[in-house]
């Protein structure tokens, strides 16, 4: 039973879990083989994991994967595996995920921590990759899938749709963590579109509309124009594309038309 590793590994070790490092163990050894199965985890694959905790799910990838790269932030933790486990295909890295260079990978499998889960999923989108496999809270995976027009879309689904595929693997509750966090959680399977099908956004622009993301496009944009360093008088006179639209109803494909339009205009720059 995991339970009882990890009750045992906690109390041999006195390790008092970090909240603040959203260290909640996965206990439940059918959700590590189901995000392993998804993955399509082989010999020839190296892994990135992110947050290898206690090293439940590190050890069934090292059993698997060519290698292991796993980043742990907690030294405490990295002290730990190194005098529990004698992996000869992993290795640990010391550092914050979000801020370090990556080693290179082909997949990620991961049961991320949460407070990183949005920097740290625009970082994987600027790297190529053949699939990550990665453990949400559920709020923020059903906004991973929105689609345009629906309650949940947001920046979020915008920006990550327009460069990858996304769904939910499975909802998971939180009796499956120790200690039990306060919200549930999904696991999600990412995978890159090829690359001509990508849309690259001016995340400028982005951000200027879905800081009012009720609002009709042309009024988002004319309200958000400082956003751009744009002088709203300029925006009044032309008529942009899906004006009648609101903002949240946008498809990446309508975004990148209303960033050809402002750029052809002379409007907006390249990317900031
Ligand atoms: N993989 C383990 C499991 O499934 O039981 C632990 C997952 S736990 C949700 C998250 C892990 O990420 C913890 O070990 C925590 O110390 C680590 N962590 C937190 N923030 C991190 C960061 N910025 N970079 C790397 N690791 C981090």
């Amino acid at each position: 039973m995991l339970k009882d590793r990890l009750f045992s590994l906690l109390s041999k070790y006195n390790l008092r879990v970090k909240d603040s490092l959203g260290q909640n163990f996965l206990i439940v050894p059918d959700i590590i083989e189901k995000a392993i199965e998804v993955g399509e985890v082989s010999e020839r694959d190296i892994i990135l994991e992110v947050g290898p905790g206690l090293g439940f799910l590190t050890d069934e990838l090292a059993k698997r994967a060519r290698k292991v790269y796993a980043i742990e932030v907690d030294k405490r933790i990295i002290e730990i595996l190194k005098k529990e486990y004698n992996w000869k295909n992993v290795e640990i890295i010391q550092g914050d995920a979000v801020k370090i260079e990556w080693p290179e990978f082909n997949k990620v499998i991961s049961n991320l921590p949460y407070q990183i889960s949005s920097p740290f999923t625009f970082k994987l989108l600027k790297t190529e990759f053949e699939r990550a496999v990665l453990m949400y809270q559920l709020e923020f995976a059903q906004r991973m899938i929105a689609k345009p027009g629906s309650r949940n879309y947001s920046r979020l689904s915008l920006m990550i749709q327009a460069l990858a595929d996304v769904k939910i693997v499975m909802k998971i509750g939180k009796g499956a963590f120790y200690p039990r966090p306060k919200v549930d959680s999904a696991l999600v399977l990412l995978k890159l579109k090829p690359k001509n099908e990508r849309i690259y956004l001016h995340e400028g622009l982005v951000n200027a509309l879905f800081q009012h993301k009720r609002k009709l496009v042309g009024k988002a944009l004319r309200e958000s124009a400082y956003i751009l360093g744009m002088d709203k008088r300029v925006l009044k006179n032309i008529k942009v594309p899906y004006s009648n639209k609101r903002v949240y109803q946008l498809t990446p494909q309508e975004v990148k038309d209303i960033e050809e339009f402002l750029k052809g205009k002379g409007i907006i720059g390249e990317n900031s």
